[in-house]
């Protein structure tokens, strides 16, 4: 059944990584083109590592029904834990301020997920017959992990038994038995296809698999930094292996983020073509005016932007015409650094965007400095709620539940550095280190600011991002080993 349009916000989750763009980018790219069928009324993406943060994303939606579809493998500690509390929802349907969210299963257990896997297996192995072939469908395994090996054992299964053709199917796993290693000893048949059940070809898909396979002999750049994909077949152990990217990259895997929609309307009772209203959108500024590095102008019915220190140089810069052209952009620096916060003041020169529409204006922006029309709304309705810091700090699970026992004195010092506007983010604060206790080393350039600015978008922080908790997370780290360095 084709999916029904929907006038509804669409938010996926992704992991996102501070260290390159291939964790976030398919997730990225599934909602590009999900955006580009015209199905939700509005589409975004957020990240636990990268922008916009889970908490961050609601600023920039504007309809009262959400969907929120994890872009996970597997059910386990990220989308029964951290996404709820990130997200602050109660359970499946939640009802919030003037939104109701509607929380799906994560993509990688819906069953659909058996056609990316036959459609990632036949693509690196073409005309190669099915039943002379074994697949493999590899996890990362560990206790950590157990709801993706189950998600893996049940592809497994179905595959198995869905009269696919193949002369076997096997799992394995990087960490755990049936080890990966350990392929050529698994596999009976005379073709093997290897193929990694993870959302987007990072370092364990792209860098530790092929090392485990003996396709290469030590860990290679990341896949964002090299040109193709590997060739397949290789021959080893006296068979031929075929290697897959991830099968979260596949061009299916928007069909697999619709599906979820779709059970989770049928599960509950929603009618497809429920009917639903949204906030008004604030005008932007009518007249030139600046966000971040970014000069903006309206110019003949179009939108021009260039970097802050392109003005007058417009005539030599390289020209693009689409809003994606912001997020590549955006994706790293002049010296080809990873830029992991979107605020940072390393923006590269050199580029002329000349978008059409005031919607493609928004969009391109939203790529430039996540969510932060939807801050700047909020900040001027009066609705922006900033998280103190104290408060950010001490919700936090897993590896990072210490953070919160860094010492005041060090927050502030922490604050003052991580978050300076010349060297690391030019991002204002409205957050202090509690509720009664401000921040004492914020300079002009951090503060929100108190008058109008009718020229300009100021980016604003509404609560201490990743990099930050990390910050504090080693600090605490730090004063537990001084503190038993002490004690020996
Ligand atoms: S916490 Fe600091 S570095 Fe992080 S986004 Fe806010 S101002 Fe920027």
């Amino acid at each position: 059944m084709p999916f029904p349009p929907k006038k509804a916000a669409l938010i996926l989750i992704g992991h996102g990584s501070t260290v390159n763009p291939d964790s976030s980018t398919p997730t990225l790219q599934h909602a590009d083109a999900i955006r580009e069928r015209g199905l939700f009324a509005e589409v975004h993406c957020a990240f636990w590592k990268e922008e916009p943060s889970m908490r961050e994303v609601f600023y920039a939606v504007k309809s009262d029904t959400v969907y929120v579809v994890p872009n996970f493998i597997s059910e386990g500690y990220f989308c029964q834990q951290v996404l709820p509390r990130e997200l602050r929802l109660s359970g499946p349907i939640t009802q919030r301020e003037n939104k109701t969210v509607y929380y799906c299963d994560p993509v990688g257990i819906h069953p659909s997920m058996t056609k990316l896997l036959l459609h990632r297996a036949d693509e690196v192995a073409q005309n190669v017959p099915r039943n002379q072939t074994t697949l493999i469908i590899v996890g990362h395994g560990t206790s950590l992990n157990e709801n993706s090996r189950k998600a893996i054992q049940d592809q497994v299964k179905l595959i198995s038994e869905g009269g696919y053709g193949f002369a076997e199917v096997l799992d394995a796993y990087m960490e755990e038995a049936p080890f990966v290693a350990k392929w050529h000893e698994m596999a009976s048949a005379p073709n093997v296809v290897v193929v990694p059940f993870f959302i987007a070809d990072g370092l364990h898909s792209f860098q530790d698999i092929p090392v485990l396979l003996g396709i290469e002999s030590e860990i290679t750049a990341a896949a964002s930094q090299m040109d193709v994909f590997r060739e397949n077949p290789h021959v080893m152990h006296g068979k031929k292996l075929y290697y897959s990217s991830a099968v979260g990259t596949d061009d299916l895997m928007p069909e697999v983020i619709l599906d979820q929609v779709k059970d989770f309307d049928q599960k509950h009772g929603i009618q497809p073509t429920e009917p639903s209203s949204s906030d008004p959108i604030s005008p932007l500024p009518s007249s030139p005016f600046t966000i971040g590095q970014i000069q903006v102008t309206p110019k003949d019915g179009k939108w021009l932007l260039h970097h802050l220190e392109d003005k007058g140089q417009e005539g030599f810069l390289a020209i693009d015409m689409t809003p994606v052209a912001a997020r590549k952009i955006a994706m790293m620096d002049a010296a080809g650094n990873f830029r992991a916060i979107k605020t940072a003041p390393t923006l590269k020169r050199g580029w002329l965007l000349v978008l059409n529409t005031e919607a493609q204006l928004r969009l391109a922006l939203d790529f430039f400095y996540p969510a932060a029309l939807g801050f700047w709304d909020h900040h001027q309705n009066g609705t922006l709620q900033p998280v103190h810091l104290r408060e950010t700090l001490g919700r936090q699970t897993g590896m990072y539940r210490f953070a919160n026992t860094i010492k005041d004195e060090q927050a502030q010092q922490m604050v003052a550095c991580e978050c300076d506007a010349k060297t690391k983010c030019l991002r204002r604060i409205t957050w202090q280190l509690a509720e009664t206790q401000p921040l004492t080393v914020l300079t002009a350039e951090k503060l929100p600011p108190t008058a109008p600015t009718p020229t300009e978008i100021p980016l604003l922080c509404v609560e201490a991002c990743t990099h930050l908790v990390s910050s504090a997370r080693e600090i605490s780290k730090s004063n537990f080993s001084a503190a038993s360095v002490a004690k020996d």
